[in-house]
């Protein structure tokens, strides 16, 4: 399961171990925290066009990188915060999809940080541990059949503490198409550009391991 705080994050974090993750078979489904309806500089453009059109580039780039289902959240952009309600909304799908590992956005980075990242990645955190795994946590979820679900793994993308790097030589180029789909976020771009940042940006990332592009992440295990 992959919560994610806008369009797009996903893809630029995780986009090519995702792809890879599936190609291995494992089935992928998408939590959007919030519609990106602030993530313009187009000052023409309505919040709920936004909204619309952003949909259906994740839509697009999940597909392109075969990810099963999108779950859109819908919150405002730059409207979370960290309350009961938000906890809850992640506890309840974590307990409904049981995923063995949970992708998100690191919530430690320093200084600049966009607070919807901060507070997803945070919250995720708090979600798989210890409210979705505690009996105790949500009776009213245990009424609805709900039960504990323990998540065997966090990775968490744009980590200042990498301690895990993740081979997308083989799968770049899904990665590409997939961001590609972004078009209210990456259309400025001119051709090339796009593939030539992330090329490098990949490789950097690589530069301790034996293959060529890498995305990074701070890995946690649970211990069960
Ligand atoms: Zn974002």
């Amino acid at each position: 399961m992959v919560i994610t705080p806008h369009p797009d994050d996903a893809e630029i974090g995780a986009g090519g171990t995702l792809a890879r993750w599936i190609s291995d078979g494992k089935s992928i489904i998408y939590v959007v925290c919030t519609n990106g309806d602030k993530g313009t500089s187009d000052a023409d453009i309505n919040l709920e066009d936004l909204a619309k059109i952003r949909e259906k580039e994740q839509m697009a780039a999940a597909k392109v990188l075969g990810v099963k289902e999108v779950i859109f959240l819908r919150h405002p952009d730059q409207g979370l915060e960290d309350t009961p309600e938000f906890r809850k909304e992640l506890v309840r799908l974590i307990r409904i999809y049981r995923p063995e590992t949970v992708v998100t956005t690191d919530p430690y980075r320093r200084y600049l940080w966009h607070r919807d990242h901060r507070i997803t990645g945070q919250v995720a955190m708090d979600a798989v541990f210890p409210y979705a795994r505690d009996h105790l946590s949500y009776p009213d979820l245990m009424e609805e059949g709900l039960n504990p679900h323990k998540v065997g793994e966090i990775f968490f993308w744009a980590s200042e503490d990498v301690n895990y790097r993740s081979d997308i030589t083989g799968t770049f180029h899904l990665k590409l198409t997939a961001l590609g789909c972004h078009k209210s976020q990456v259309g400025h771009l001119q051709p090339n550009e796009l593939e030539e940042r992330l090329r490098q940006r990949h490789e950097s990332m690589a530069e301790k391991e034996d293959f060529h592009l890498a995305e990074a992440f701070h890995r946690v295990e649970i211990l069960r």
